[in-house]
């Protein structure tokens, strides 16, 4: 098995063995593009590495060698020589991009002696010592674990000394001092010199890149980024090439379009005269790209050029690291550029329109969890708001919360359910759990293509850099603009999309779909065959998911109406009826208003199919909680023992503890209700048949489907269909209208999925309420488990996901196989839905998709999600 692979001999396909940036590398380095050569070392060595107890095989090693050899061949340049030293930069790079969370390692090979040396090759003794220094601080940061602060602190106190503002000013003889120092803090703290001899320095590095794919961020990002943990990354080897020569020199990032909007235009960033690390790294705040056609314009145009072959040549948007040495122009790396979802979907649209991709192409790049960030509000500019500064727009969206400096407290915060905004001079990669906690992230230095900005597009957090503005104090956890003082915890409003910071907070306005949106939603409708439903109990629910395009409603809960506080005294008064009569009488009162809440949603849905789940919930969740009512009878026990309230409330205490129920879960709910309380459903369904008659009368054809919850056995849906079709009878004699409507069962019991061929007798649909069907697949009540002990099962890697969220096909998924083939053969053509969560997660939506299913149902913000989500599976 071959471990190190040229440049020369990979290319882009290569991405599991070479990673991301290697097996680009290759491909640059394949079709001509100016690429400093170097060679690979695959994924599959860092698999070796682990498995021997993390150490270096001979194998290896002896490939290493060889191809550092013929490295040395191609540059004529020669690892630790005295003649044409050889320095490499020593890159990570996995399958999947992970910016900025692992580790790299430049100007490698760097030693007392060729510091000399290329002083004098380079005529330029300032900048061999400024590169030496920048190797001694980032390998003993990376390999020697020696923290970068050590050595800031270093450059501070000469600078401070010398008394200059910035590095610039510091000579060749100022930089040797700072070498001196810096060797000192190496020898401190690591009771070694710094090493000296170049190919112990490239095995230590290599090391520590491989050590790298497990350091702490790199595993948050891979958790939070589904990234497999075994995959394991590349090591890149790469001959340096200089941006930090003088002022013909620079180096620079840039997207062939704006990450941010998706505009068509060229965006990004470059500094004069630095290495590559001080723009992504956020440092310093770097200069929009444009200006480099001033200051080297051909450079520039060649750039420009480049930048369009390679995203003509990937079909994709592009993010390109750049480096200029005298004028001549070095591609460092390229890849698919993280977008926002607003960006995904404009250029993907644009791209099909330029003829670049098909439409079937531009569906699979719009990441369907990303939509939500186009659903969410923008601020309100009406009433002009007064801003406070502005930075640079990161990443857009509009965000409240309070002001915290510290991610760590970003994440406590957040874990009590508060709302903060991360503000930071420049965030680091290790700050990556607390932009996750934060709303949104400000930094006061760094620019729009810093690691930062990258992460926080990626996930769609609103983001301004490069607040310039902004004067942080630490000390105080305090920042100033000007004369204003904000302190920890004060509350102030971003918008990323704009780059504005406003104190205090701000009003917003529902989001605006943009014509690209629509677009995409279009051609996924022309794409899928499974049809999208929603879960809503009131006309407005149903009307926005009617906006987002719902084709009907898979679950209507009707308990929900039951809760209202205006009717919740009519419905004790039907659960505590001591009489089949009275209680009567409270569901003759009850009838009404639900009539009233179905013609509304009939109305929003119009001629969509609507299915109505009859009473669900046990019904002690409509009595006051037993522990509150002891207490109130115990005050006035005490207070006013003659009080007609006391009697009242002591007959309500019977109710309640006669309906107390050791596992409520599985207790009397569902159609359990139904068989026991006819008259309860008998309302329901009377309601829905006189407001679909009604509205048959006004020339409104409405499609009810009548759903029976928790049905386990066959004949309980047999005596359930029977009250509703008695129902349907009455009231449409009465009427003298017929509406058609169906009456099926919700498949949420492992027995129902079992016995499915029988159900289906006296069923016209099923719909599988994968909420409840996990739970009693498991045995997990769903409030214990998420409380409880799920986290530590998905920490142990006992389960993938949590259920709840992701279905579990292996299970549950068998489950629903099962009901759907059994029923379909008792009824073929039999229509199957979903009406869990999980009708609105892409995973479960492609399964559902899979198992021929003929439409999922999700809320409605996630219906565009489920449209989407349900073309690619068709794709
Ligand atoms: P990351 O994955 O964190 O972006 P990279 O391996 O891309 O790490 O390295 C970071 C930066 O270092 C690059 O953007 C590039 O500017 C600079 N760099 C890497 N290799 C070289 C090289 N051979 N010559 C000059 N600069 C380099
Ligand atoms: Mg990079
Ligand atoms: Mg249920």
């Amino acid at each position: 098995k071959k471990l190190v692979y040229l440049f020369q001999e990979g290319q882009k396909d290569m991405k599991e063995l070479l990673g991301g940036k290697g097996a680009n590398l290759a491909e640059m380095t394949r079709i001509g593009l100016p690429v400093p050569e170097g060679f690979t070392i695959s994924t599959r060595a860092c698999g070796d590495y682990y498995d021997n107890d993390r150490s270096v095989s001979p194998q290896l090693k002896e490939e290493v060698m060889t191809a550092l050899r013929n490295l040395e061949k191609e540059t004529g340049k020669t690892l630790g020589g005295t003649d044409q030293p050889l320095l490499v930069s020593v890159r990570s790079g996995s399958v999947f991009s992970m910016p900025g969370m692992m580790d790299t390692v430049l100007n490698l090979g760097m030693n007392d002696e060729t510091v000399e040396v290329i002083a004098k090759l380079t005529d330029n003794p300032r900048f061999a010592y400024d590169s030496y220094r920048r190797f001694i601080q980032m390998f003993s940061d990376v390999v020697l674990g020696v923290e970068s602060f050590f050595f800031e602190q270093e450059l501070s106190k000469v600078r401070r000394e010398k008394g200059y503002q910035n590095d610039p000013e510091l000579t060749a003889a100022d930089w040797q001092e700072v070498i001196q120092g810096y060797k000192t803090i190496v020898r401190k703290h690591t009771k070694e010199d710094f090493p000296q001899e170049p190919v112990d320095q490239l095995f230590l590095a290599i090391k520590a890149v491989f050590d790298s794919w497990n350091n702490q961020r790199a595993m948050i990002y891979r958790n939070l980024n589904d990234i497999p943990h075994h995959l394991g990354t590349a090591v890149n080897i790469q001959s340096m090439v200089f941006g930090n020569m003088g002022d013909d020199s620079g180096t620079g990032v840039a997207f062939t379009r704006d990450p941010s909007t998706g505009e068509g235009k060229l965006y990004g960033e470059y500094l004069i005269n630095a290495q590559g690390e001080d723009v992504v790294a956020g440092i310093r705040t770097p200069q929009p790209i444009l200006s480099m056609a001033n200051d080297l314009p051909d450079v520039f145009q060649e750039f420009v050029d480049t930048a369009n072959k390679l995203e003509a040549h990937y079909g994709d948007m592009q993010d390109i690291e750049f480096t200029v040495e005298n004028r001549k122009l070095f591609i460092l790396q390229t890849r698919n550029g993280k977008r926002t979802a607003q960006a995904a979907i404009r250029i993907a649209v644009e791209m099909v329109e330029e003829g670049v991709i098909t439409k079937e192409q531009a569906l699979m790049r719009v990441d369907p969890e990303q939509l939500d960030q186009l659903l969410h509000h923008r601020i309100d500019h009406s009433d002009d708001v007064a801003k406070l500064t502005k930075g640079l727009p990161a990443s857009p969206g509009a965000a409240t919360g309070q002001v915290v400096f510290d991610p760590d407290e970003a994440e406590i915060l957040n874990a009590q359910g508060k709302k903060v905004i991360l503000v930071r001079t420049e965030t680091t990669p290790d700050d990556i759990h607390g932009i996750v906690a934060a709303q949104a992230v400000v930094t006061s230095r760094g620019g729009m293509t810093s690691h930062a900005a990258v992460v926080a597009r990626g996930m769609g957090k609103a983001c301004i850099c490069g607040c310039s503005e902004m004067q942080i104090d630490l000390k105080n956890k305090t920042f100033r603009v000007g004369d204003t003082v904000v302190n920890h915890l004060d509350t102030i409003t971003i918008d990323g999309g704009t780059g504005e910071v406003i104190l205090g907070e701000v009003p917003m306005i529902p989001p605006q779909l943009s014509k690209e949106f629509e677009m995409i939603l279009q051609w996924a409708d022309e794409t899928r065959t499974l049809g999208v439903r929603t879960n809503a109990d009131t006309p407005q629910d149903a009307q926005k998911a009617r906006d987002f395009g719902a084709e009907g409603i898979g679950l209507c809960r009707t308990e929900h109406m039951f809760m209202d506080p205006e009717r919740i005294p009519v419905v004790r008064d039907m659960i505590l009826a001591d009489t089949t009569a009275s209680r009567q009488a409270a569901l003759d009162q009850l009838l009404p208003m639900q009539q009233d809440d179905f013609t509304g949603i009939f109305k929003a849905m119009g001629e969509h199919p609507v299915t109505i789940r009859l009473l669900d919930p046990p019904l002690h969740e409509f009595l006051p909680d037993k522990e509150e009512l002891l207490v109130d009878i115990t005050k006035l026990e005490i207070t006013n023992p003659d009080a007609p309230a006391l009697k009242e409330k002591r007959k309500l205490l019977k109710s309640v503890r006669l309906l107390d129920e050791s596992n409520p879960m599985l207790g009397h709910r569902g159609c359990r209700l139904g068989m026991v309380y006819p008259e309860i459903y008998a309302m329901q369904a009377k309601a829905i048949f006189k407001a679909a008659s009604s509205l048959a009368h006004e020339g409104i054809e409405v499609k009810p489907e009548i759903m029976i919850p928790l049905v386990g056995h066959v004949k309980e849906l047999e005596v359930m269909r029977k009250v509703v079709e008695e129902a349907a009878e009455e009231v449409y004699a009465d009427q003298r209208v017929k509406v058609a409507y169906t009456i099926g069962t919700m498949i949420e019991i492992p027995r129902a999925a079992l016995t499915a061929d029988l159900i289906a007798k006296e069923a016209d649909f099923f719909s599988f309420g994968t909420n409840d069907l996990t739970q009693t697949t498991f045995g997990y009540s769903r409030d214990d488990a998420e409380g409880k002990f799920l986290q530590h099962y998905l920490d142990q890697g006992v389960l993938e996901h949590n259920p709840f969220a992701v279905l579990d096909t292996e299970g549950v998924g068998q489950l629903i196989e099962t009901g759907v083939r059994l029923g379909r053969q008792t009824k073929p053509g039999l229509k199957t839905g979903i009406c869990g969560e999980h009708g609105g997660e892409k995973r479960s939506i492609a399964f559902c998709h899979n198992t021929g299913l003929d439409y999922v149902s999700c809320s409605p913000y996630r219906v565009p999600l489920a449209r989407l989500a349900a073309a690619q599976s068709a794709v």
